[in-house]
């Protein structure tokens, strides 16, 4: 069978390799010239996390779902190499808020088997290339436009239609006779909207970072403010530090949200500095850093009431884009890439019977995926005092203790057996 993705960064690469080593003939189309990652790095978060005295702790285990995920696909070795892993004991995130101060005695820190991980994209992104089977074509320069099934009228077989622009030719320009009964393109466009926050993003070098803030800057820190939040942690070995620094405006309800001109935008200095006027110093001393400062508009995707059209589906951000406040998008990407490579590695998944698969592979993974949109939101509201817990400490210590727990603790096998459930009910061998 002759599989075609859409997209060749994190979801569609982790998804190309998991298909093609399962045998599916596999194109994978990407409008860019060539692979490539946007400079910043990526957390792909801790596993869950448990009182103990006055710290918080990881739990027992190695790592959450979605590295297991990488893991379960045979790409944790890969993920290893060029990812930053903390080791037992070592503070992985503290908490701190606008004026430098560590509220109470509040800390995550890592004293069990736990593991956070950090990791540059691009670096990511190249590890993962070469583990391209070769069975895998990619295809550059072809943004796709519409995405159609087709239902052939002279018996011939049922076929996905992709329209590229600049001309490509298409998958299959053989099959004649079609006729277009059901325009299956799922209209993703419509609904983005601007979330209403911007972020400046910034990697910086560790020795200047050291210079101006000292040691301490080595600890992972999320500092919370009112309407900003600012998160930093390490990558590429400890040399680079990660910098995100968050700005919403609540003015106006989420559908109500606009942003006008090009989603990323250069900005001069003193407007970054104006974001940040009157905060910690640690955080002005680092926004300096910053060789470029942009705005980074940050759009989501509504929550989508159906990925799956027959013989198309989506997955990663095409899916379920959000907020970065949980640290889950790419996870979640992963997430999808091994649930559907688990499914489409049964051998009663063939031409005729893959619509049942892909659309169990949806509602497993929709609604935890659109669950973690909607909590993303949310976990922004909690670093930005924009609940009724305000910037309580003891409120917030106790909401953070147990916020990320579903994310990180899920069981994807739990789903993968859910599905299976699913294909069986509906009179296909598992
Ligand atoms: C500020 C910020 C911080 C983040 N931090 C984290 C974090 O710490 N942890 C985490 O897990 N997630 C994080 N995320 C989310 C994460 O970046 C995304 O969820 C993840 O990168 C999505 O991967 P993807 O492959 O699905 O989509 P993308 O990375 O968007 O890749 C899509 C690819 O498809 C191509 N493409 C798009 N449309 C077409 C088309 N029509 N035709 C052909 N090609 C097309 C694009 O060129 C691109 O290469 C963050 C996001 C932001 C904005």
């Amino acid at each position: 069978m002759t599989i075609a993705i859409i997209g060749g960064r994190i979801g569609g690469i982790t998804t190309a390799i998991a298909l093609g080593r399962l045998g599916y003939t596999i194109h994978l189309f990407e409008q860019a010239k060539q692979f490539s990652e946007i400079g910043a790095g990526v957390a792909l978060g801790p596993k869950s996390i448990a009182l103990d005295d006055h710290a918080i702790v990881f739990a027992d285990g190695t790592f959450n779902s979605s590295v297991e995920s990488l893991r379960k696909m045979g790409l944790f070795e890969a993920y290893e190499k060029v990812a930053d892993i903390t080791e037992p004991d070592a503070l992985c995130l503290q908490f701190t808020k606008d004026d430098g101060q560590v509220f109470g005695k509040w800390f995550f820190k890592a004293t069990h088997k736990g593991r956070g991980s950090s990791v540059h994209r691009a670096r990511l992104l190249e590890a993962l290339l070469k583990l391209l089977p070769d069975n895998v074509t990619a295809h550059f320069s072809s943004h796709v436009n519409v995405v159609e099934n087709i239902y052939p009228t002279d018996g011939s077989n049922l076929h996905v239609r992709l329209t590229i622009q600049p001309p490509h030719a298409e998958m299959h320009p053989e099959w004649p006779g079609e006729q277009r009964i059901f325009d299956a393109s799922i209209a993703v466009g419509k609904h983005v909207r601007y979330t209403g926050t911007y972020a400046y993003r910034g990697l910086l070098d560790i020795t200047k970072a050291v210079e101006k803030n000292g040691e301490g800057v080595r600890v992972p820190t999320m500092w919370f403010g009112k309407d900003k939040h600012v998160l930093t942690f390490l990558i590429e070995g400890g040399k680079i530090v990660n910098l995100v620094a968050f700005v919403s405006d609540r003015s106006q309800g989420p559908d109500e949200r606009t942003w006008t001109g090009p989603w990323v935008k250069l900005v001069s200095y003193q407007q970054m500095f104006e974001d940040f006027k009157g905060w910690d110093q640690n955080v002005i001393n680092l926004s300096q850093l910053i060789e470029k400062p942009e705005q980074w508009a940050l759009h989501e995707l509504v929550p989508l009431r159906r990925w799956t059209v027959d013989r198309i589906t989506l997955l990663g951000d095409s899916a379920h884009a959000s907020l970065p406040h949980n640290g889950a998008g790419a996870g979640q990407a992963t997430e999808d890439a091994y649930v559907l490579a688990s499914l489409l590695a049964l051998p009663s998944c063939t031409e005729d019977t893959i619509p049942h698969f892909l659309q169990v592979y949806e509602d497993v993974r929709r609604p935890r995926a659109s669950g973690q949109q909607i909590h993303a939101c949310e976990s922004g509201d909690v670093y930005e005092f924009a609940t009724p817990m305000k910037d309580n400490n003891h409120a917030l210590a106790e909401n953070l203790k147990v916020r990320y727990d579903w994310i990180w603790e899920h069981d994807l096998e739990e789903d993968i057996d859910d599905a299976k459930r699913k294909l069986k009910d509906m009179g296909i061998e598992v």
